[in-house]
């Protein structure tokens, strides 16, 4: 068994304190083992794309992590699934189906590449009940308006999957991250429910510009405001009063098992932005049942 404790005290505290029944989290990492271990060796060696020291604070078992979530009080979570390279989604997703069948808690996660047949098993993933997608453009190192997605995206749009998508350039900045990619990318999908991962770190105005000239975009809070974060991203002096008005819109993601600090300090980041209890409860669970009809 992993020794949580005091964790599992302060996180369930929050949401006790709010009144909540419990977290909603949108961006939460299970894979298939050894993809999983490939991502934590290069975390452990500060890779390029990662840029500096992390170290994994939830490095267990699968069923150690899901008995640390359920700990927490998380009624639902993702398995953010991504690939790298061409061919490796449609595999991915089977894996992904599989533990959303064999995990009730786990909301049924799906993902993408610009590749021949990208559509295809995008809607094959719709089909077989996936409920929302990860697309990873940093990683991927791909342009999400190439041509193989468009269709994936009005699919998309069509069916209204949110769509988490690491499109910022955070913690290093891609060949095709920052806000005029996605933008793009709405603009020929309107209806899009991108969900902009880590609300866009470092561009922060830039991707709040972007959810307010687009109603069905939303933001995850993933890694933002924390103190590791804040070290090389901070938020914007000024941006509080968007965070606030945009609050139906935010949502609670930690980045689990991924993160080189406890479950606990994400949420207490969010609290000491001091936007109130009733914005609290909106991003930490409200807004993520409503979208997901949790
Ligand atoms: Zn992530």
């Amino acid at each position: 068994m992993v020794e949580t404790g005091a964790d599992d005290a302060r996180v369930t505290a929050f949401w006790r304190g709010l009144g909540l029944p419990g977290l909603i989290d949108v961006h939460t990492h299970f894979m298939p083992e050894r993809v999983l271990d490939k991502v934590w060796a290069y975390f452990d060696a500060a890779g390029p794309l990662v840029g500096r020291r992390w170290p994994i604070t939830y490095r267990h078992q699968e069923d150690e992590r899901l008995a640390v979530l359920r700990g927490f009080g998380v009624r639902a979570f993702t398995s953010m699934v991504y690939p790298h390279k061409p061919g490796m989604a449609s595999w991915l997703n089977s894996w992904a189906a599989d533990f959303a069948a064999r995990t009730p808690d786990c909301l049924s996660t799906a993902t993408f590449f610009p590749e021949e047949g990208a559509a295809d098993y995008v809607r094959a993933a719709v089909e077989g009940g996936a409920r929302v997608f990860k697309a990873h453009v940093q990683v991927g190192a791909y342009d999400p308006n190439d041509a193989w997605l468009d269709p994936v995206w009005g699919l998309l749009a069509e069916a209204g999957i949110p769509v988490v998508t690491h499109c910022g350039s955070g913690p290093v900045p891609g060949k095709f991250t920052g806000p005029g990619p996605m933008a793009r990318v709405l603009a020929r999908h309107p209806r899009l429910r991108l969900v902009v991962a880590h609300m866009g770190m470092p561009d922060y105005s830039a991707f709040l510009d972007l959810a307010e000239r687009h109603p069905g975009v939303l933001l995850d809070t993933t890694m933002a405001f924390t103190d590791f974060s804040e070290e090389s991203a901070p938020l914007p002096k000024g941006e509080h009063p968007r965070l606030a008005d945009l609050g139906d819109r935010i949502l609670w993601g930690s980045d689990f098992p991924n993160i080189p600090y406890s479950y606990a300090h994400g949420l207490e980041s969010l609290e000491r932005l001091g936007l109130g209890d009733a914005w609290l409860r909106a991003v930490c669970h409200d807004n993520a049942s409503i979208v997901f009809g949790i």
